[in-house]
């Protein structure tokens, strides 16, 4: 890329600033990840300017949240990495509705409605992403998504118009949206929660953590499950019926606590994820003729 591009890049960042060759390790919770050319979280009144830079100069524009449920190759991203943080995460509470922009974590979003006595949004007390990313997957928990307390979402769509889009237009389904598809950019999420009693409210999200700290290997980087639930299987059943707990590719391990995560276990680097899971893929399948399809999203070059 030219020098024009990065000095429009710069212009249309403001004090975000453009960091050069960022290594996307420091943004996923995998951590790996080679470097992005170019990288910046903005406010998101900056966002279609720099949209408009991108593709005025032919550059890739990749959108990121917390980098929880993200692979990114170790060659890294080739073009603009656009991280949606916390620091544009804005939250209102009106009338049982909890409005927060897509950079806030989760979490946070979920205490605050706790803290406001709503309920609904217990199941996410745990999930480390963002409310954009959130959204984005349809994550979800035990006993809810966020398809079950979504109303409204804003998002900018590939021109940098700003849109509303009902639940019903955003086609939410298991752990996935049409808004990748779409190249929108989410920016605010609208939940509508319901009045509740606030220790009945925290006593059911510290039970859902207590859940998570048992079973899940948190004490490694990892992006969560790996695969999503093969309909009718439980992804990590499956995985360790077929004898892989432990199994090993250099330093990605597939875990010993929960077979349905891969972690880092020692200095992993993206292709050792990456072959890893597909060996896991194969050889499940070979044994139980059952697909076991990413929950992870890969980006970049391996
Ligand atoms: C320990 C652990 C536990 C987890 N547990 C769960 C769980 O219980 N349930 C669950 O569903 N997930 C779980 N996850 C996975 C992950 O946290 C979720 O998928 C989360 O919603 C991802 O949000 P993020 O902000 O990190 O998105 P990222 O990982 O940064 O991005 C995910 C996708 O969303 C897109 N995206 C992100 N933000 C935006 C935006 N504002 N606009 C447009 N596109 C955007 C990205 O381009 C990418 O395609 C877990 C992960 C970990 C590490």
């Amino acid at each position: 890329m030219n020098d024009l591009f990065l000095k429009e890049l710069k212009e249309a960042a403001g004090d975000a600033g453009i960091i050069e060759n960022e290594p996307m390790m420091r943004h996923t919770t995998f951590r790996v990840g080679g470097p992005a050319d170019y990288f910046t979280a903005p406010d998101l009144n900056r966002l279609p300017e720099l949209l408009h830079v991108c593709k005025k100069h032919g550059a890739a524009c990749f959108i990121i949240g917390n980098g929880s449920n993200l692979l990114v190759g170790d060659k890294g991203i080739r073009g603009l990495v656009i991280q949606i943080s916390d620091k544009t995460g804005e939250v209102s509470i009106n009338d049982g509705r909890l409005k927060a922009g897509a950079g806030m974590l989760l979490s946070k979003a979920a205490n605050m409605a706790a803290n406001a006595g709503l309920s609904g949004m217990e199941f996410a007390a745990g999930i480390p992403g963002t409310v954009g990313g959130a959204v984005v997957m349809n994550a979800g928990a035990y006993d809810g998504e966020i398809k079950d307390i979504l109303s409204n979402v804003t998002v900018l769509d590939e021109d940098g118009k700003k849109r509303e889009l009902s639940v019903e237009e955003l086609e939410l389904g298991y752990r996935r949206s049409c808004i990748a598809g779409r190249h929108y950019i989410v920016t605010e999420a609208e939940f509508l929660l319901k009045q509740g009693n606030c220790d009945e409210i925290f006593a059911k999200m510290e039970k859902f953590r207590g859940l998570r700290t048992g079973k899940q290997p948190l004490e490694y980087p990892s992006a969560g499950s790996t695969f999503k639930r093969p309909e009718g299987y439980f992804a990590g059943k499956l995985i360790m019926d077929a004898g892989l707990s432990g199994f090993r590719v250099g330093g990605a391990q597939v875990s010993e606590k929960h077979c349905g995560f891969i972690i880092n276990k020692d200095g992993a680097s993206a292709k050792d994820i990456a072959t890893l899971m597909q060996e896991v893929s194969e050889k499940v399948e070979r044994r139980f003729g059952v697909t076991l399809e990413p929950e992870v999203r890969m980006i970049g070059e391996f």
